[in-house]
């Protein structure tokens, strides 16, 4: 038997979010009941309400970046119990058996990863509802354990824009003195900014605003470039180790590539679309390289989370409550965020 429950969730792609009802399935042998606390607002839940990747599904119920506690648990279920405090982030589900899984790499389930909104349910038919609701029912293997020291709200964001940018840091094997770059200070980037920073690389952020230098500072980059600044980005050309790059949109890539030492990668999180063409001359000339990254595997997020226990790291966040969710959007799109809007569930729960 399923249960309906409060949600806030948009009916096209040119509407406001508006409470709506939803229904979650009942709490199945293999399953984790959650009572949401608080979800992080990321930039992909402004992308798929407005349709911009051309894929969402309606009403679209955001929200990927889930804390909150566990209020019911299946029998098969040993790893959580109630009362637990629990991360859910951006899938609930996959195939558990094809290669990708195996290699605990469920991001790229070769049948397709669940999102945890906009994906295919196949419990209840129809697609899934994400974490702007007051609570949610996942597959086990999704759950993750948030460490007991950090603050909740500040974790929130870990379960998207934190494994988004830890994973690429560790799979390019970022290390202590190299010269990291991380483009745009907003949700990601400042993740970005302070991972880079604990695991020892020389930082440097790259931004439009030139507003933002002091706090870019303050979250751990060494260095501040304005990218709007030709002089200075000519004084950093093919001098960094490794490029972040989390710009929402497509944009010119020349003067980024620019950037990268021989041998160099620079990793796209942000750019789900079509990208301003480029010079293949500014990759050969240094046998540059230009790589793509998404989110991370279940084991890895819960790596992710245990360091930021172990090195009290949680994001910088605006607490909202849902009814101030489409005001918090065109700040996102303004890029006027410091530099995670979460909402405060009890405010949907009123
Ligand atoms: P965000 O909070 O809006 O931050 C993006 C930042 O990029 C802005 O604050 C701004 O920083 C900079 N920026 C914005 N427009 C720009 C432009 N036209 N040119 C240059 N810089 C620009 O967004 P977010 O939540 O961090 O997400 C970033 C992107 O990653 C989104 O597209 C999101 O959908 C995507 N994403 C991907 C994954 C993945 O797995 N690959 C996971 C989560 C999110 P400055 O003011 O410092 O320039
Ligand atoms: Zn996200």
């Amino acid at each position: 038997m399923s249960t309906t429950i409060k949600a806030y969730g948009a009916e096209d792609a040119k509407a406001h979010l508006k409470p709506i009802s939803i229904e979650r399935r009942a709490c199945g042998d293999d399953d984790v009941k959650i009572d949401i606390t608080y979800c992080g607002v990321c930039h992909s839940d402004i992308h798929t309400v407005r349709n911009d990747w051309k894929n969402s599904k309606y009403p679209v119920v955001p929200g990927h970046e889930i804390v909150g506690h566990v209020i019911e648990v299946g029998k098969n279920v040993k790893k959580f119990k109630n009362g637990d405090l629990v991360g859910v982030g951006c899938m609930v589900d996959s195939c558990q058996e094809c290669a990708s899984c195996k290699e605990d790499l469920e991001q790229f389930c070769e049948k397709g990863m669940v999102g945890t909104y906009n994906g295919k349910d196949k419990h209840l038919g129809g697609h899934t509802f994400g974490g702007y609701s007051t609570s949610i029912v996942v597959n086990k293997e999704f759950v993750l354990s948030i460490p007991k020291n950090i603050d909740p709200k500040g974790a929130a964001p870990l379960l998207c824009a934190g494994i988004t940018t830890w994973s690429p840091l560790r799979h390019w094997k970022v290390k202590k003195g190299d010269k990291v770059g991380v483009i745009g200070l907003g949700g990601l980037g400042h993740m970005g900014v302070k991972f880079a920073h604990a695991l020892g690389a020389h930082v440097v952020m790259i931004t439009t605003s030139p507003d933002k230098a002091q706090d870019a500072k303050a979250l751990g980059a060494h260095e501040v470039l304005i990218s709007k600044n030709e002089d200075d980005m000519k004084k950093h050309k093919n001098s960094f180790d490794f490029i972040l790059n989390t710009i929402p949109v497509g944009h010119e890539m020349d003067p980024y590539i620019a950037l990268l030492k021989r041998d160099a990668t620079m990793v796209l999180v942000g750019a789900v679309e079509p990208l301003k063409p480029f010079h293949g001359g500014g990759l050969i000339g240094g046998r540059k390289r230009i790589a793509g990254s998404l989110i991370g595997g279940i084991k890895e997020t819960q790596e992710m989370l245990d360091f930021c226990g172990e090195h009290n790291i949680v994001s910088d966040i605006e607490l909202i409550d849902m009814f101030d969710i489409n005001k918090a959007y065109e700040r996102v799109i303004d890029s006027d965020v410091k530099y995670r809007f979460v909402i405060d569930m009890a405010s949907l729960k009123g």
